[in-house]
């Protein structure tokens, strides 16, 4: 049995949906299918909270468009029959849960954790409502089950839970293992799960992915397929680079380090449920699904040159904490990056030397990441500096550490385009060597060390 996760991209407009639907019936009998929200919900159902803060009156519209969203798919999809008139009921029902909870959030005037994570996880229970209705009333044997029901367990963090994979795959092989047996599609919505509390929690933006892989450690399957609307992972931008070329075959490592900085293919938490169980990932794309894609499995292939991809990240800047003797304060780097997490800041790395604490952030980050460490009492640092005008190139390879000449590689061709390094990290992870250059020089730094590793005719 496998389990195939449909992203959100996948899930956009109605000549898409139908298409996904076709794969499905084609070949999805007996296999799980972890959803996203279709396209755009999750952001709509999170702004939707302002809205409702802000007036109840905004509440009905906010309502009516979820609503005509999916019925709009729904009546494309489902002749006007019973199964349609099911679906909509169902869709009623839960739609009116969300508005309760709506009009909860603009009686209280209060936003929290808890509600955003309830909130946000409607997107996903409507799509696997949806595509498990228009399958069945093809006269396919499909249904759907909510992660709450069947006993996904998280950590209960809101916002950025974990699996108990221990008690979520004793849960699931008590509560699936029949219906994958019969033979049925079956369909789970990503993105969230429960905690024993019993509260809803999301895995964070894009956690869609992570869900598909607890999905596939806890069933056991023998494979986890992501269907995208791209063939995999590249060795680089192809927008950047045009001669970039599709990576066969990468490592758990690799493609992780790859979903940090580079083509947000997968969540990058995707791997961990997976690491044990060695199940693999295989990347299709849906609009060309019989080609190979990027097969993702533990243990890596070498690749002749080492390097398996040049990626690059241009919403990053830097905050440089300097204070003396970083190296010799217990503590120091603690202090900074507790205040920035408990700002709801995500740190996307860190480099330290003796003088100074480079924190590296999104661009849209850098100022309230500035004011979070404003705020520090007594102040443990000298001076703050902000740097925007930087891009990230990570280079990624299994092997690279221990390969001798890579970086030296990596670096006279950044040298030979004219191009200053602005600040390095090598060692951290063993399979990433990633550095920052100004944004002007990017694209010919990222081309040159393309070229440098993927000469033509590679
Ligand atoms: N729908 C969620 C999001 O937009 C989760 C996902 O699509 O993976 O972040
Ligand atoms: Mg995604």
């Amino acid at each position: 049995m496998k389990v195939v996760k449909i992203g959100g991209g996948c899930l956009k407009g109605k000549k898409n949906i139908e298409k996904i639907i076709e794969l499905i019936v084609d070949r999805g009998m007996g296999h799980i299918f972890v959803v996203s929200a279709l396209n755009g919900v999750t952001d709509f159902l999170i702004d939707s909270m302002s809205a409702a803060l802000e007036s109840d009156k905004n509440i009905p519209n906010i309502m009516s468009r979820l609503n005509n969203k999916h019925m709009l798919i729904a009546r494309h999809l489902m002749p006007k029959d019973n199964i349609q008139k099911k679906f909509k009921q169902d869709l009623n029902k839960s739609l009116s849960k969300l508005e309760r909870l709506y009009y909860g959030l603009s009686f209280t005037r209060e936003t929290t954790p808890r509600m955003l994570d309830i909130i946000s996880s409607f997107g996903e229970r409507f799509s696997a409502l949806l595509l498990s209705s228009v399958l069945r009333s093809m006269g396919v044997q499909a249904t759907c089950r909510m992660p709450d029901n069947i006993g996904l367990i998280t950590d209960g963090k809101f916002g950025d839970a974990t699996v108990n994979l221990r008690k979520t795959t004793h849960n699931f092989q008590q509560n699936l293992k029949p219906l994958i047996k019969r033979n049925v599609v079956l369909f789970i919505p990503g993105f969230f799960g429960v905690s024993e509390e019993g509260d809803i929690t999301t895995f964070g933006r894009g956690g869609s992915d992570y869900s598909s892989a607890v999905v596939a450690a806890a069933m056991k399957a023998e494979i986890l397929e992501v269907w995208k609307d791209v063939d995999g992972y590249m060795s680089a931008d192809p927008d950047f680079v045009p001669e970039a070329q599709l990576i066969p075959r990468l490592s758990y490592d690799e493609a992780a380090e790859l979903s940090y900085f580079g083509a947000k293919i997968l969540h990058p938490r995707t791997v961990e449920p997976l690491r044990s169980s060695r199940i693999k990932i295989a990347i299709k794309n849906t609009l060309n699904p019989d080609a190979t894609g990027s097969l993702i499995a533990s243990g890596s292939q070498k690749s002749k040159n080492i390097i398996k991809s040049v990626a690059h990240d241009d919403d990053i800047g830097i905050i440089k904490v300097h204070a003396s003797g970083v190296g010799a304060r217990l503590g120091i780097l603690s202090i900074v990056s507790k205040q920035i997490a408990e700002s709801g800041i995500n740190i996307k790395s860190v480099v330290t030397s003796q003088t100074c604490i480079s924190l590296l952030l999104a661009l849209k980050d850098l100022e309230p990441g500035c004011r979070a460490i404003k705020a520090i009492h007594p102040k443990p640092f000298r001076r703050l500096e902000k740097i925007e005008d930087v891009a990230l190139i990570s280079i990624v390879g299994a092997g690279l550490i221990q390969s001798k000449g890579i970086a030296a590689k990596c670096f006279s061709a950044v040298a030979e385009c004219g191009v200053n390094v602005e600040m390095i990290s090598f060692g951290p992870s063993p399979v990433a060597l990633y550095f920052l250059v100004h944004n002007k020089d990017l694209h010919c730094a990222v081309n040159a060390i393309h070229n440098k590793f993927f000469p033509k005719g590679f």
